[in-house]
This record gives structure tokens, C-alpha cells and sequence, in this order.
């Protein structure tokens, strides 16, 4: 299998070069050069995982190692088929995937990555540093993912006092010496600049061997494919599925899993106030307005970076009629479709719906008043959207646990939601953190250091 960019001038590349790439040279998102068809066989998740996503990884690992891999990603979860489902109405099931070890669906695919990158450096005798700035969930999944790997060190950034105090602590009390944490004075935004302008700077990124996994990695799509899978196995007939939605990751892994042949009849774009999808799935027109704060922040995003991936397809898999496409919407702040292309790709398949804070929090009560199940806020907004797929069965991804953001569950319903067995003590574990200005020259000193020791 061999991986093309988006924007059609990068060079073609197999999948473990994919893995440590991230970004395309070009500006674009890797990409399989075709879709194969959904593999058969492997016995439970891990099982499945690895039949379902050989053809993507093709000869870069072999099938053995890779199942291997799979089955130690998935043996870190605490229940036995790693996304369940749960029902939660007559023709309505809740996915769980915040089974993992931080609580939130970003997990399923981070484990596996940290032991594919480890694998893949070890055998090139490599060695990297992820650096990744974090508005909450990413940050902690990453650290998860790597702690034990003997090739890869970590540095966080995440904006001081921004983060809830349960994400903070998720991050700083790892006590592992490749993993190190900084506390930005700034903004989440400033974060993110930060690491961008570490990546720009190439003799730093070069000597000190940066890396990424961020959530245009193509792995990371990659293995949340399969959980689209292994649910409507379980279930035994067609589904749609309602998605709460941030960088179109998780929604664009269903639009996958239906491109293999998977039974996914419609997929539900589930925003928060922060709805440029929603916008352009009722408008035609994707157009960027600022970022309001909500209480689903992981989907607080103003551009949905994974959607270039479903555009190149509306573009026919022409390079450079989306890479114009790009430069326009970065130059002006906003793109439209035409109305063959809507009706080929979106209207088939796709719904949109938006919950703002308020309908969140009356969607958490009434789940627990109707069914006694507690559910986060960013699951509400999927479970609030849902009707938006139209008749027959529908399952909602709960993406993270509802102890994960006690406060608004506690809001909404009364009860106060217990962190799992393996964080009960979370509250009482020493942190270690620095707190460092928002300043590249104090921020690279402090990579470099870590790197070193
Ligand atoms: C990251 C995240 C999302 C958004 O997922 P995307 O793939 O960015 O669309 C939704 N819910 C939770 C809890 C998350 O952590």
C-alpha cells in the first residue's frame, strides 16, 4: 500500500514513513492510494484490528508483529471488548470507547501508535521527540501512549491554569523520564504556535529529531476505522452513527469504514457553538468564525483539519485542484462545493447537527433520567444530534468518560461521577511540571534538555 498527499505534490510513501511523517511536504494529508476492500477474520478486537488494517499497512510490518502490536495496544483497556455498546433507547446505543487509559476515545487509536512508532524507530535504530501542545485530552493520550517506549521522548506544552484540574494531573503525575510537561504562560493558541514555530525552525527540528502525532496522522484515522467495524458486527444489521465532532477525524474514520463496505448508512456531524460543519453542511459553504469556549472543549476548534482528506475524494483525487482549493480557503477564511459534488458525496451520506451548552446539559439529565447511564458533555452533543440520521437504528460514540468532566455531569444531574480504579488516587499523586514564559528560546532550551538526559 502506498500513501499519496492531498495536495499532489509530495512524494508517494509506504505506510511506517506515513506513520512518522505527519504532514506531507506539500502542505497536505497522506492518503491510501486506493481503498481495498473491508478484510474478514481475526478473532476479538485486537484480533479484528489487525485484519482490518493490514491492507493499510501493507509490507511496512508483518502480519504477526502487527497483530502483536494490536493485541498489547488493546490489552490496555479495562473491559475485554474495548468499545462496547451500551443501549440507551429502543433503535439507540451508546459506543464506548473512553475504556483506555486517560478516559477518552483518543486512546483506541494513541496506544497503538506510541507501539507502532516505537516498533518502526527501533528498527531503523532511530530515535525522536514528540513535542504536542494540548487544550486538554490529546496531551495525556499521547503521554499514555509512549511512557514505555524506548525510542521516543515527549514533551507537552499545555497552557497554565487552562486545563481542568483531572487533564492537568493526567499529565503531570507520569512518572516516566522520557515524558516531561510545561506549563505555558499563554494560551492553548500560544501553544500551538509554539510548536509550529519548533517545527519551522529546521535546525532545531533536525537536531533534535522532532516528531508529531497529531490528529491529521493518518494512523490515528487509520485505527478508529475499526471500532466502525467490530460495532455494527456486534450489532447485526445497518446503523447509522452520530459522531461528536472537532478536527472531522472521528467522523471521516466513519466515512472510511463505509468506503471498505462496512453497513454505515448515515453519519450525524455533531457540533457544539463551535459549528463551522454544521454551518457548511446547511449552507454548502465552509467558512471559519472565532472559537467560543464550551463545555465540550475537546470539540472547541474553529477548522476542521481532516476534511481536506474528504474533499481531495469530492475533487475526484485531484491534487491540485485541492491544494488550490486550500490556498483559497487559508487566504479568504472560506470554501464552497459545488452542487454535483454535494449531491455524489455529502448528501448520501451525511447530517449535521449543533447542542450548545444549555441543550448540553439538558441532554446529560435526561439520559440519566431516562436510562440511569451518566454521559460526558461531548457525548451529549453527539446524543442531542442523533435524530438528525432520520429512522432506523443509530449509535452515538461516547467519546470520553463522564469522570473526566465531573463538573458538568454534576450540573446536570446531581451525581458526581467516580474516576475509574486505576486514577481513584489521581488527585493525591505528585505532579511534576515546569512553568515556562511563552518564549520559543526558553521553550527549545528546555527540549533540548530533556532530549539529553
Ligand atoms: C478529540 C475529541 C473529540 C473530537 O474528535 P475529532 O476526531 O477531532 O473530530 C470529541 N470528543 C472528545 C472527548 C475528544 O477528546
Amino acid at each position: 500500500m502506498q500513501y499519496v498527499s492531498t495536495r499532489g505534490a509530495a512524494p508517494v510513501l509506504g505506510f511506517s514513513e506515513v506513520l512518522l511523517a505527519g504532514l506531507a511536504v506539500d502542505g497536505g494529508l497522506y492518503v491510501p492510494d486506493s481503498w481495498p476492500a473491508l478484510a474478514a477474520g481475526g478473532d476479538g478486537y485486537a484480533g479484528r484490528a489487525a485484519a482490518v488494517m493490514q491492507p493499510f499497512v501493507g509490507g511496512s510490518i508483518d502480519p504477526d508483529t502487527f497483530l502483536r502490536l494490536c493485541r498489547e495496544a488493546y490489552s490496555s483497556f479495562r473491559v475485554p471488548e474495548v468499545a462496547p455498546l451500551v443501549q440507551i433507547g429502543p433503535r439507540h446505543h451508546l459506543l464506548e470507547l473512553f475504556h483506555g487509559p486517560t478516559l477518552a476515545f483518543k486512546d483506541v487509536a494513541m496506544q497503538l501508535i506510541g507501539r507502532l512508532f516505537d516498533h518502526v524507530l527501533a528498527a531503523e535504530g532511530r530515535r525522536v521527540t514528540i513535542v504536542a501542545a494540548t487544550s486538554g485530552d490529546t496531551g495525556s493520550a499521547a503521554i499514555e501512549a509512549v511512557r514505555s517506549c524506548a525510542s521516543v521522548d515527549i514533551v507537552v506544552l499545555y497552557p497554565h491554569g487552562r486545563v481542568s484540574e483531572v487533564q492537568r494531573r493526567q499529565m503531570t503525575t507520569v512518572d516516566s523520564p522520557n515524558v516531561a510537561t510545561v506549563a505555558v504562560e499563554g494560551t492553548f493558541d500560544d501553544c500551538q504556535d509554539l510548536v509550529k514555530a519548533m517545527f519551522n525552525d529546521a535546525p532545531f527540528r533536525e537536531a533534535n529529531s522532532l516528531s508529531a502525532v497529531n490528529s491529521i496522522n493518518w494512523a490515528r484515522v487509520m485505527a478508529q476505522v475499526v471500532y466502525y467495524v467490530t460495532a455494527l458486527e456486534a450489532l447485526g444489521r445497518p446503523a447509522s452513527f452520530s459522531v461528536p465532532t472537532g478536527n472531522f477525524g472521528n467522523v471521516l474514520a466513519g466515512w472510511i469504514a463505509r468506503r471498505l463496505g462496512a453497513p454505515v448508512e448515515r453519519l450525524v456531524v455533531a457540533s457544539n457553538s463551535n459549528d463551522i460543519l454544521t454551518r457548511f453542511f446547511e449552507t454548502r459553504r465552509m467558512e471559519a468564525l472565532g472559537v467560543v469556549p464550551t463545555l465540550s472543549p475537546s470539540m472547541d476548534i474553529q477548522v476542521s483539519s481532516n476534511f481536506e482528506r474528504m474533499l481531495f475524494e469530492m475533487n475526484g483525487r485531484d491534487g491540485a485542484a485541492t491544494a488550490v482549493q486550500m490556498r483559497a480557503f487559508r487566504a479568504d477564511g472560506a470554501l464552497s462545493v459545488s452542487d454535483a459534488q454535494w449531491d455524489e458525496w455529502i448528501a448520501p451520506v451525511f447530517r449535521a447537527g449543533r447542542c450548545d451548552d444549555a441543550h448540553t446539559l439538558a441532554t446529560i439529565a435526561k439520559v440519566h433520567a431516562e436510562t440511569g447511564v451518566l454521559v460526558d458533555p461531548h457525548t451529549a452533543v453527539g446524543i442531542a444530534a442523533a435524530p438528525a440520521c432520520g429512522d432506523g437504528d443509530v449509535v452515538t460514540l461516547a467519546t470520553a468518560h463522564p469522570a473526566k468532566f465531573p463538573d458538568a455531569v454534576e450540573r446536570a444531574t446531581g451525581v458526581r461521577p467516580a474516576l475509574p480504579a486505576h486514577l481513584a488516587d489521581l488527585l493525591e499523586r505528585p505532579e511534576r511540571t515546569v512553568v515556562l514564559p511563552n518564549d520559543l528560546a526558553a521553550i527549545e532550551a528546555f527540549v533540548s534538555s530533556h532530549r539529553s538526559r
